[in-house]
């Protein structure tokens, strides 16, 4: 479930993100007043078995009733976790194609979201960010300048806002941000790890906070929008 905009009377057209087909959306009839079909299965990242019917001619589908897999409210919420569930909402939202199955999406989507908890935030956030803009094809060569092809290895990387790539120290552009040597092999291991392997590591707010910027940055760029709760996430004090 990625978010939902109320209709005439107790109506909502729900956007679900589901693994077989896709982005798709529909209709929920009297969703506001029947707890029995919908329950608490209308917030946003609640993980449903949705039986739905599809109506010829018609791009919304009939959504008859949901069944909850997992619901982010079975654990405590706070400001911060609200915001990263936020973010992975908008950025689907935002970024998928309807009806285009993006079964890796779908994946990184549940793995991510058992391990956003009250007190662990910004490795998944993290996480996700890399990961979308690599799956959708969005992920530059990370080892190498883009316009000469110096190794970026050991030494800082620029990027820029408004460039998709990473630039040496001599071609960076003006208003370029800085990425660390550390951070760039964190990328690198958060490539070629699971979830799981890096949820034991202590991830404090600064930690990569470049990378996640660059990561950001680049889903910005590309669906031409800032997203409002990446700007939640930034002002985040912890
Ligand atoms: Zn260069």
């Amino acid at each position: 479930m990625l978010r939902t905009w109320p209709i005439h009377e107790a109506d909502q057209i729900v956007s679900l993100f589901t693994r077989d087909y896709g982005k798709i959306k529909g209709v929920a009839k009297s969703a506001a007043r029947s707890r029995r079909r919908f329950g608490g299965a209308l917030e946003p990242m609640t993980h449903v078995r949705a039986s739905y019917a599809e109506k010829p001619k018609q791009e919304l589908v009939r959504l008859d009733s949901f069944d909850i897999v997992t619901s982010p409210l079975s654990q405590p919420v706070d400001y911060a976790r609200a915001a990263a569930l936020a973010f992975y909402s908008e950025v689907l939202e935002e970024m998928l194609p309807e009806h285009d199955p993006q079964d890796a999406v779908f994946r990184l989507l549940v793995a991510v979201l058992a391990h956003t908890r009250t007190d662990s935030i910004w490795m998944p956030v993290t996480y996700f960010a890399l990961w979308t803009t690599r799956l959708m094809g969005w992920l530059p060569d990370l080892a190498t300048c883009l316009p000469c092809g110096a190794p970026l290895a050991g030494r800082p990387a620029y990027y820029h806002p408004q460039s998709d790539g990473l630039f040496c120290a001599e071609h960076r552009r003006a208003g370029s941000s800085t990425l660390s040597p550390e951070s760039i092999s964190l990328a690198a291991r958060i490539f070629r790890s699971p979830v799981p392997a890096l949820a034991a590591e202590d991830w404090p707010r600064n930690r990569a906070a470049d990378l996640r910027r660059f990561g950001i940055q680049a889903l910005e760029r590309h669906i031409d929008r800032r997203l409002t709760s990446a700007f939640a996430l930034s002002r985040l004090g912890k």
